[in-house]
């Protein structure tokens, strides 16, 4: 791994002096580049976390909107979006820093840094997670002793009903521990004082099931009722959507349209450009291990060449 990271490095470098970073760059002007996060916490919290790969040291975090607040238009993704349409492009590139889930560090710790900046962001909430604090079911099975990382791929790829039976069944028999502990999600307070600050909210479904293997009745809830219910408890709309696990495919998106969503995020790295796939939009997955050196050190270089699609270049994928 650090081999691989080391020569990493070296590529970017190369990159970087002979001026290819900059021609990938430059690639942005004509899309609409947008960022997952997850979560951001201080760095000796994050390797406590249950998923330490879905959590951002804050002093990385800090660098990388410091960047791209000097270097790029950051926008909600509807405003991002209308831009794009209107095809008046801005003088800097566009993009869009996203949350998944709800966690209350967004509000806590990543929010602020928006704030500082001046960026906004869109964040997407679980319905039952935020709303009645219902623990995230891969959260419940990481707190199993013999959770894996096999563990959870494999409930992913149960339908809903049985992967929350089974998670159930493994939680009883385990006596798993009261999750006093764990995490917990933003209240209604601060996602309000979110919107306020002129941050967008999306839904995340009611209980991030794999939308592709839900039956139909399943798949029409937690598409349309997670809309309903964080409209009725923010008094706000809620324009967009986000596909847990980014899966997704015809007969899912047909329903998030028909829910009267206007746009919804996959998790398939690229950039967006028009005319624009609405219901598919792409998304780079900015995690601490593709953006840190073969010292763990947090690495500009690393985070440029991963939201520049550079590394998705290298790594053989399509950078248009
Ligand atoms: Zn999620």
């Amino acid at each position: 791994m650090k081999i691989k990271r080391r020569l990493r490095s070296a590529i970017e470098s190369a990159a970087a002096r002979t001026g290819v970073l900059n021609r990938f760059e430059r690639g942005a002007r004509h899309g609409f580049t947008i960022l997952t996060y997850h979560r951001v916490l201080p760095a000796e919290r994050c390797a406590h976390a249950p998923f330490p790969s879905l959590v951002m040291p804050d002093v990385a975090f800090r660098e990388q909107m410091r960047r791209l607040a000097s270097q790029f238009e950051v926008t909600t993704i509807s405003a991002g979006l209308a831009r794009i349409t209107s095809g008046e492009l801005p003088e800097r590139p566009l993009v869009a820093v996203t949350f998944d889930d709800g966690y209350v560090d967004n509000a806590t710790h990543a929010a602020p840094i928006l704030n500082e900046f001046g960026l906004r962001g869109t964040f997407f909430l679980v319905h039952d997670f935020v709303v009645h604090g219902r623990e995230l079911w891969f959260e419940r099975v990481a707190r199993l002793e013999a959770a894996t990382p096999a563990l959870v791929e494999r409930l992913k790829g149960l339908d809903t009903a049985e992967r929350e039976r089974t998670v159930d069944e493994l939680c009883s028999a385990a006596s798993a521990e009261p999750a006093e502990e764990r995490d917990g999600p933003m209240s209604r307070a601060q996602v309000l004082a979110l919107i306020d600050a002129g941050h967008e909210i999306g839904s995340h479904t009611l209980t991030h099931p794999i939308l592709t293997r839900s039956d139909t009745a399943s798949l029409g809830r937690e598409v349309r009722e997670s809309k309903l219910g964080l409209e009725g408890w923010l008094g706000a709309e809620v324009p967009g959507f986000c596909y847990p696990n980014g899966d997704n495919d015809e007969r899912v998106q047909a329903v998030v349209r028909d829910a009267g969503y206007r746009w919804a995020c996959s998790t398939d790295a690229g950039r967006n450009h028009a005319p624009l796939a609405r219901f598919e939009l792409q998304r780079i997955d900015v995690t601490p291990s593709r953006v840190t050196d073969h010292n763990g050190a947090y690495s500009e270089l690393a985070f440029r060449s991963e939201i520049s699609l550079l590394r998705s270049a290298l790594r053989g994928g399509e950078a248009r």
